[in-house]
C-alpha cells in the first residue's frame, strides 16, 4: 500500500522558505535528501531538490488541501548532495539571498535540460542495445546475424562517442622543485596540519604552478579530487596545457560561457572518475566529490566576483566554503595577495607561505616613470606615447625583445566631443559617455559600455551639428600609432573586442608566445598569466585611468595590476624594463613600485589607511543598491531606505549614502547606492540578519519588491 509523504523542496527561486509538496511511497522506502523533483509552484513547473521529510503533524498544520503532489520524479538526474546543499546554504548565509538563487546559478535551466536529453538518450542507446543483443541471440540465419552485429556495433560506437574524451597522452613526470620551491611546498603542508587555508605569495615566476601541481598529484595519489580556480580561462590556456601534461585523464575544464552541455558532461564526469577540474568561479557548484585538494590562483583578482545576478558571491570566499565542508586542503595563490587575505593571515585565520625568489633567479624589472604633462611641455609627446618610450621601444625591437603595452581602455577613443558646443556624446540610455569603436572593414560606430547599445556614428553632435573630436584613445587608436610608429613591427591587439573570438584570441597569445608578434596592444589581459619569454619592455600608457576611480580601493587594485603586468616581463634570466607614461608621477603607488618604499610597506600603509577609517578588511561593507526607473521616486526612496536602516537596532554599524555611483543611469534605470559598513565582531550575523530583514520589509511595506539588492563585499 502506498503511503502518503510530505516533503520539503528546495526552488531555484527567489524564497525564503522551502514549500511542501506530498508524494507518495510504497511502505518503507525513503524518499533521499536531494532527489529531484518536479513541482509545480505559482502556475508553473519546475525542477527542485527535495532537502527534508516532513513530520505528518506539522505538514498537516498548514492544512492538507494546501499542500500539493509532486508532479513526477525528475528521471535521469542525479541527487544533489548533502555537500552541494551545505554549500548553497552558506553561500546564501553570507551574501544574503537565498538557497534558492544559489541552485539556480549551480542548476541554470538550460543544463537541467541538457542533463535530461543526455540521460534520455543515453538511456535510449542502452534500450536499442539490449535489444540488439537479443536480436543477435535469437537471429536463425547467419546473414540477419551479421547484420545484427553490424548495428550493434554502430550504437557501441555511438555510445563511446558520446563519452569520448578525446585522445589521452601518457602523463609525465613534474620536474623538481628547487630549494625555494621545497621550502614552500613544506611551510604549506605545515598550515595544512592546523586546517588552515595557506596564502602563498610567490613573486611571479617564482614557480607556484609547480608547487600547486605537486600538491595536486599527491592528492590524486591519495584517491581525493582537486578543485583549481582561476579568475579567467581564456588568460590560462598556458596553464592549462601545463596541467594537461600532469594530469591527462583527470583535467576537466569549465569555464563560466561553458555550453549547457559541456556543463553537464563535466558534471557527470567528476560524479564518476577522478578529477582535477580547472575552472573559473561557477565551477565550485559543481557536484563536487571527495574533494581533497582546492587550489585558488591570482586569489586578489576581482574577476573572482560576481556582481550579478544573486549570488553576488566571490569564487575566492565559496572555494574556501566549499573546501572546508570537505576538510579538503586550501591553498591560495597570489604575488600580490588581497588585503583580505594578508588580514586573514594576520589574525591567524590563515597560514602566510612566502616564495621570494624567481626560479630562473632574474631581478625584478628596472621601473621608469614618465610624467607625460612635462613631456607634453617639451614638445616631447606624439600622440599617446612620449619620446622616451618610443626610444625605448625601438631598442627593445633592435636587440629582439617583445613589448607589451596596457591601455586599461578599450575602443578607438573613449570620448567623443563636439568642437562647436563642447558638448560630450552620451548614451541616451546611460549617464556615460559613448566610445567610437572601428570594426575591422574601417566601418566606425558608437557603442555604449555599460548597457551595450550600438548606435550609428555621424560624425557630427546632434544638439548642435558640429563637428566631433575623439579624446581618450582606446586600445584600437593605439594599435594604429603603434603600427605607424614601429612600421617594421608585427603588432596584435588583445582586448574583450578582439578576444569575442576565442579561436582568434588564443591564436594572438600562442603567437606572441612564438614570437611571431614583437608589440601586443592591450587591456589589462595583456597583463595576466602567461609566461612570454621574449617579452622585455612593458608599458602601461595613461595610468592614471587606473587610479581615478573615487573609490578606498583603487589603490589596491592599480598596485596589484601594476605589480602583475611588471611581473610579465624579465622572466628568464635578463632584467627587463616597466615604464609607465603617467601625470600623476608622484603618486604612492608608483612610488612604491620605484623601490623607494616596497610593496611591503605599501601595503603595511594600506592596512593602516583602512583600519583608521574602519573599511574592509577592518570592517565588512555591504552595499544597498537601489535601481529605479522614476528619479524621484528613487530619491525618496532611499531616503527613506537609508533613515529605516538607521532606526533598525544594527549595532556600531555605519550608513553612509544614499549616493550616486559614477555611472547613475544605466539602461535607463538610476542607481543609487546605499553603504553599510558592519564591525567584524560577534554582532557581525545578528546585524546582517537584522540589515536583510529590514530591507525584506521595507520592500514589502512600501510596495518597492525588487528594486534593492544586496551586495556583500563588493568589489
Ligand atoms: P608563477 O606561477 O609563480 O608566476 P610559474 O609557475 O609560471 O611561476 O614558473 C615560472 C617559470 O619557471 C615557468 O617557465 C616554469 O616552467 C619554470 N619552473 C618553475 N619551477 C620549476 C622547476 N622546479 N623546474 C623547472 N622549471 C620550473
Ligand atoms: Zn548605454
Amino acid at each position: 500500500m502506498p503511503e502518503l509523504r510530505y516533503i520539503q523542496v528546495l526552488l531555484p527561486l527567489r524564497l525564503k522558505w522551502e514549500p511542501l509538496y506530498s508524494c507518495s511511497l510504497p511502505e518503507g522506502e525513503e524518499i533521499p535528501v536531494g532527489t529531484r523533483v518536479r513541482v509545480e509552484f505559482a502556475g508553473k513547473e519546475y525542477v527542485g531538490a527535495v532537502t527534508a521529510e516532513a513530520a505528518r503533524e506539522a505538514a498537516l498544520s498548514i492544512g492538507e488541501n494546501r499542500i500539493k503532489p509532486i508532479i513526477g520524479y525528475a528521471d535521469g538526474l542525479e541527487r544533489i548532495t548533502t555537500e552541494e546543499l551545505a554549500l548553497w546554504r552558506q553561500v546564501a548565509d553570507y551574501y544574503l539571498c537565498t538557497a534558492g538563487e544559489v541552485f539556480k546559478a549551480a542548476y541554470p535551466q538550460g543544463k537541467v535540460e541538457e542533463e535530461e536529453t543526455k540521460a534520455r538518450i543515453n538511456e535510449r542507446l542502452k534500450q536499442r542495445l539490449a535489444r540488439k543483443e537479443e536480436q543477435i541471440a535469437r537471429a536463425r540465419k547467419e546473414e540477419t546475424r551479421l547484420r545484427y552485429i553490424e548495428e550493434r556495433d554502430r550504437i557501441l560506437e555511438e555510445m563511446s562517442l558520446r563519452q569520448a574524451q578525446g585522445p589521452v597522452n601518457e602523463p609525465v613526470e613534474g620536474p623538481e622543485l628547487s630549494d625555494a620551491q621545497n621550502d614552500a611546498y613544506s611551510k604549506i603542508k605545515n598550515v595544512f596540519k592546523s586546517w588552515k587555508p595557506a596564502l602563498l605569495r610567490g613573486v611571479t615566476g617564482s614557480g607556484k604552478t609547480e608547487i600547486y601541481l605537486k600538491l595536486a598529484r599527491e592528492t590524486l595519489d591519495n584517491g581525493r579530487n582537486v578543485l583549481f580556480l582561476v579568475p579567467e580561462i581564456a588568460l590560462s590556456r598556458q596553464l592549462e596545457d601545463r596541467i594537461r601534461e600532469f594530469f591527462p585523464e583527470e583535467l576537466q575544464v569549465v569555464h563560466s560561457a561553458e555550453s549547457a552541455s559541456r556543463r553537464a558532461e563535466a558534471s557527470s564526469f567528476i560524479r564518476r572518475k577522478p578529477y582535477l577540474v580547472l575552472g573559473t568561479r561557477s565551477s565550485v557548484f559543481l557536484p563536487h566529490r571527495d574533494l581533497g585538494l582546492v587550489i585558488v590562483d591570482e586569489e586578489h583578482d576581482q574577476s573572482y566576483k560576481q556582481d550579478n545576478p544573486a549570488p553576488r558571491y566571490n569564487g575566492r570566499e565559496a572555494a574556501i566554503m566549499l573546501g572546508k565542508i570537505f576538510g579538503a586542503d586550501i591553498v591560495l595563490g597570489s604575488a600580490t595577495p588581497s588585503l583580505e587575505s594578508l588580514y586573514n593571515c594576520s589574525v591567524r585565520r590563515f597560514g602566510l607561505v612566502d616564495l621570494n625568489r624567481r626560479y630562473f633567479d632574474a631581478e625584478d624589472s628596472d621601473v621608469e616613470i614618465i610624467d607625460t604633462i612635462a613631456e607634453r611641455r617639451k614638445n616631447g609627446m606624439v600622440g599617446s606615447f612620449s619620446r622616451k618610450l618610443i626610444d625605448r621601444v625601438n631598442g627593445t625591437l633592435r636587440d629582439g625583445g617583445q613589448v607589451a603595452i596596457l591601455r586599461e581602455r578599450r575602443s578607438y577613443s573613449t570620448m567623443l566631443q563636439c568642437q562647436e558646443c563642447g558638448e560630450i556624446i552620451k548614451c541616451p540610455s546611460c549617464n556615460a559617455a559613448l566610445s567610437l569603436h572601428k570594426k575591422d572593414d574601417g566601418t566606425e560606430r558608437l557603442v555604449c559600455h555599460y548597457c551595450g547599445r550600438v548606435f550609428e556614428y555621424k560624425g557630427t553632435c546632434s544638439k548642435c551639428g558640429g563637428a566631433l573630436r575623439p579624446l581618450g584613445a582606446g586600445t584600437q587608436r593605439i594599435e594604429e600609432e603603434v603600427n605607424t610608429l614601429f612600421p617594421g613591427a608585427r603588432v596584435a591587439r588583445l582586448d574583450s573586442d578582439s578576444a569575442r573570438n576565442r579561436k582568434l584570441e588564443t591564436g594572438i597569445i600562442k603567437d606572441f608566445a612564438e614570437r611571431k608578434i614583437d608589440i601586443l596592444v592591450g587591456t589589462r589581459m595583456v597583463a595576466k598569466g602567461f609566461d612570454f619569454s621574449g617579452l622585455s619592455l612593458v608599458a602601461v600608457l595613461q595610468a592614471d585611468s587606473l587610479l581615478g576611480q573615487q573609490d578606498y580601493r583603487a589603490d589596491e587594485q592599480a598596485l596589484q595590476l601594476l605589480e602583475q603586468f611588471r611581473g610579465r616581463c624579465g622572466r628568464r634570466t635578463e632584467k627587463g624594463l616597466f615604464v609607465i607614461q603617467t601625470s600623476q608621477p608622484d603618486h604612492p603607488v608608483y612610488r612604491s613600485l620605484l623601490g623607494d618604499s616596497g610593496v611591503e610597506e605599501t601595503v603595511t600603509t594600506l592596512l593602516a589607511e583602512r583600519k583608521l577609517f574602519g573599511y574592509p578588511p577592518y570592517s565588512r561593507v555591504i552595499n544597498a543598491v537601489v535601481k529605479d526607473y522614476n528619479l524621484s521616486r528613487i530619491g525618496l526612496m532611499t531616503r527613506d531606505l537609508a533613515a529605516a536602516l538607521k532606526d533598525s537596532g544594527m549595532k556600531g554599524c555605519r550608513i553612509k549614502g544614499p549616493y550616486s555611483p559614477a555611472v547613475d543611469r544605466v539602461a535607463r534605470e538610476y542607481i543609487r547606492v546605499i553603504r553599510i559598513l558592519l564591525p567584524k565582531d560577534r554582532s557581525l550575523s545578528v546585524n546582517k540578519k537584522c540589515l536583510s530583514d529590514t530591507v525584506d520589509w521595507f520592500e514589502k511595506e512600501r510596495k518597492y519588491v525588487g528594486h534593492v539588492s544586496l551586495d556583500v563585499d563588493p568589489v
